[in-house]
């Protein structure tokens, strides 16, 4: 079908990653230089729904390439999963005049956008922004690396006071169904073990670790505890070692919210930047309902039907170098 975009409108979606604002910018840039118009739609699909849209220029997006969050702010918007609530949405591209949509996000909205798009013929075009990477296709997501480097610094200095008593250290990181970042951050760490969805029981993985302490005479630990890999999160497994275990004080630290904040590295900022200006090239290539990527160092363009529903596995020499690396 031959279309002419004039007007895209860029949007952040659920949870917030370091590294949107690089890649509003770059999409706003990427745009004007291609004498595209932009318009911002703020919250994500609730700003599009109740009609939260604002032109852009290249001033709009000066200095906010170093700062995390999301200036165009994200939300949750159940009322999208609806299709009246969609409709809504789609009156407000028409009003626009909005012809293509840049959406910045994860998993719940590229699964959002694809129905979006098919259900009202909009070219839609997807840049992965989580810090769970848990997105198939693309070896990183924007604000994974941010991310890691901050649960980092956190063990780095729980590690001082874990040493100073004998204890076994809880620590919850965030991930939704992915142990990705629970697993890179427990190598990064340096911890003892980690406990990830992706792994047979949980019970097993806690006797694991506690007989690798034993076998290796530790005398405090830590132990990274992906949220959901068991209902309860860390508190959970905690719960679990002092009934197992009574010779084993825990304490539990929940990272929370503290794992989305912080400038975003180089790195994200690179991937952010790289992503925003082939998400504009897509559409100007005629690519429609499709994800960037980064596969080995290059740009690749994914269906976004296979980054949703392709599930990403975690690799196994990184698994094995965690637990062989912890005596
Ligand atoms: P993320 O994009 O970080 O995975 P969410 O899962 O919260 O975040 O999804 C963001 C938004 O995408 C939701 O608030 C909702 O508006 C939209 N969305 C998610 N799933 C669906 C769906 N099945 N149908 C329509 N919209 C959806």
């Amino acid at each position: 079908m031959e279309y002419k975009i004039n007007t895209i409108g860029v949007l952040t979606s659920g949870g917030d990653a370091p590294g949107m604002n690089a890649a509003v910018r770059a999409v706003t840039r990427a745009a004007i230089c291609n004498h595209i118009r932009v318009k911002a739609i703020f919250r994500g699909y609730k700003g599009l729904i109740d009609g939260e849209v604002k032109e852009f220029s290249s001033q709009d997006v000066s200095g906010i390439i170093q700062r995390g969050g999301t200036i165009i702010k994200s939300a949750r918007c159940p009322e999208f999963q609806t299709p009246e609530g969609r409709q809504l949405a789609y009156q407000t591209l028409q009003r626009e005049q909005i012809d293509a949509l840049i959406v910045i996000g994860g998993d719940g909205t590229f699964t959002g956008a694809r129905l979006f798009a098919q259900e009202f013929n909009v070219p839609v075009i997807g840049i992965p922004a989580t810090i769970d990477n848990d997105l198939w296709g693309t070896d990183a997501t924007i604000g994974y690396d941010t991310s890691l480097g901050t649960i980092m610094e956190c063990i780095d200095k729980l590690r001082d006071t874990a040493t100073s008593h004998e204890r076994v250290f809880l620590v919850e990181v965030m991930g939704r169904d992915a142990g990705f970042l629970t697993l890179n951050a427990a190598i990064a760490g340096g911890c003892e073990a980690a406990i990830i969805p992706e792994r047979a029981s949980v019970k097993e993985q806690i006797e694991d670790a506690i007989g690798n302490g034993r076998r290796k005479s530790k005398n405090s630990a830590i132990v990274l505890v992906q949220e959901h890999a068991i209902e309860g999160g860390a508190n959970a497994v905690a719960k679990m070692i002092e009934q197992e275990h009574p010779e084993y004080s825990t304490r539990v630290t929940i990272l929370g919210h503290l794992q989305r904040g912080g400038t975003p590295t180089a790195s994200d900022r690179i991937l952010a930047s790289r992503m925003g200006v082939a998400a504009v090239q897509a559409l100007l290539d005629e690519q429609r309902n499709v994800m960037v990527g980064v596969q080995n160092e290059e740009i690749i363009l994914v269906p976004l039907t296979k980054a949703i529903h392709q599930k990403k596995d975690v690799k196994e020499d990184k698994w094995q170098a965690m637990l062989t690396l912890s005596i």
